[in-house]
């Protein structure tokens, strides 16, 4: 396993070195756990890290912050601290067991050790451990046969009532079941089963839920994981009247593809949350209203709920890109709308010449703007700031019809629409 540990980035092998030197000094057993040690024995990169500390975890990472000079943030009631180091982000926690005082409900902390700490997580595979403590540095600790089931490539529960007691993890088990393409292991798959008609989704913190649902359609290629849910579940969750067909089904694989696309097409330096085409894919059937109020149940920002609306409310104004339109036109259609909205229409529209006014509005429309601004106007006499407005924008038309390029060109537009009496 000191080899594994080998593989990591110099720079997350410092770090370790650092920290596993500052616990010594403190007393403390600290442990790498969770997602890296997977990813590290499946050999897959590894981004971000959680350690788990014996101690005081807060303590221990103002040490460690001081001693390479980064900023790091502490929650207080969590007993946790995040640490950012070359863009990786680094969690500590306080080793602790998680006692539940009813299904579903936030878990109370107490400090504990690294075997309890261990116990509460969603699988085996995510139950390992890797020592940073000098005696056995780079050691695998496995309580619950994680490497096994890696081998096996199983998803495994830790104990009968895991889906209960946290039914986020049912989201969890089908996104890395999809994820490393594994198997739920056949007691775990008839504990889902049951907590679901149990409907165990339905006792959570609908934030938490999204949250978890924001991960799983943010995976690449989310079609999979989607349609498994579905058999699984069929979106319940989220609201009863949610009905998936084949048509829908094959919009998820067009989105990935119009992802892909736009990814080729667009060098953007905004991220594009492209879990928000699939989520707005699974809505489709709801009406407006109804699409409101799971908006509003499971608090999601104000831009994504606009996203959404905007969507299912614009589906009916794209139609009318299927003809022959100026660059003006296009624009007039498409401008309002974001790019989780284009694409997702890019994805849902199959006709050619909707299509191709989609591509062209992203080539040659989008990033247009014009080279005067209203003091050039001014300058040639005009006053009146409404008007203005309006010329602005008419000169902007203008421009893209006709291919404007310079800023003569525009002042020209701006002089004949003045000679022509506004
Ligand atoms: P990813 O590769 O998607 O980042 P991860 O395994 O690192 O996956 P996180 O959501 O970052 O997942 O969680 C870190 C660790 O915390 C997990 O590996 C798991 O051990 C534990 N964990 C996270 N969520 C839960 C949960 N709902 N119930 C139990 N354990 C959880």
């Amino acid at each position: 396993m000191v080899n594994k540990l080998k593989r990591l980035n110099p720079q997350f092998k410092n770090f370790l070195k650092t920290s596993s030197k500052s616990a010594k000094r403190f007393g403390y057993n600290i442990y790498l756990v969770g997602g890296a040690v997977r990813d590290l024995l499946l050999n897959r990169p590894v981004f971000d890290l959680d350690i788990a500390v014996e101690g005081d975890a807060i303590l221990l990472v103002r040490q460690i912050a001081k001693q390479l000079n980064e900023k790091f943030r502490r929650h207080h009631s969590f007993g946790t601290a995040t640490l950012y180091h070359h863009g990786h982000k680094i969690d500590f926690a306080t080793a602790r067991k998680e006692i539940y005082p009813y299904s579903g409900s936030l878990p109370k902390v107490k400090k504990s050790f690294l075997k309890e700490d261990l116990a509460r997580r969603d699988f085996s595979i995510n139950a390992m451990a890797i020592s940073l403590n000098k005696k056995n540095y780079g050691q695998l600790i496995d309580f619950y046969q994680g490497r096994q089931d890696l081998k096996n490539r199983l998803i495994r529960i830790l104990y009968p009532e895991s889906f209960l007691d946290d039914s986020l993890r049912i989201l969890r088990a089908v996104r890395f079941q999809q994820r490393f393409t594994f198997k739920i292991e056949t007691k775990t798959y008839a504990f889902m089963k049951q907590a679901i008609g149990a409907g165990a989704l339905k006792w959570i913190n609908p934030h938490r839920l999204r949250d978890e649902l924001i991960l799983f359609l943010d995976e690449p290629n989310p079609y999979r994981y989607i349609k498994k849910f579905y058999l699984l579940e069929r979106f319940n969750f989220i609201n009863k009247r949610i009905k998936l067909d084949k048509e829908d089904f094959k919009f998820f694989i067009r989105a990935q593809t119009a992802i892909r696309f736009y990814n080729k097409l667009v060098k953007n330096e905004k991220k594009v949350k492209y879990w928000l085409i699939f989520l707005t894919g699974i809505l489709l059937n709801l009406s407006n209203h109804e699409a409101v109020e799971v908006v509003a149940k499971f608090g999601f920002k104000k831009d994504e709920r606009s996203t959404i609306i905007s969507i299912k409310k614009g589906l009916d104004k794209i139609k009318k890109l299927d003809k022959k339109l100026k660059a003006s036109a296009i624009y007039k259609i498409l401008s309002g709308y974001n790019q989780e909205a284009i694409i997702f229409f890019y994805a849902y529209f199959s006709r050619k010449k909707i299509r191709s006014n989609i591509i062209f509005f992203l080539k040659k429309v989008s990033g247009q703007k014009l080279k005067i601004k209203g003091k050039d106007l001014q300058k040639i006499g005009v006053e009146s700031s409404s008007f203005m407005g309006e010329m602005l924008k008419e000169i902007f038309y203008l421009k893209l019809d006709k291919n404007l390029n310079t800023k003569r060109q525009e002042l020209n537009e701006a002089r004949n629409i003045i000679k022509k009496g506004g």
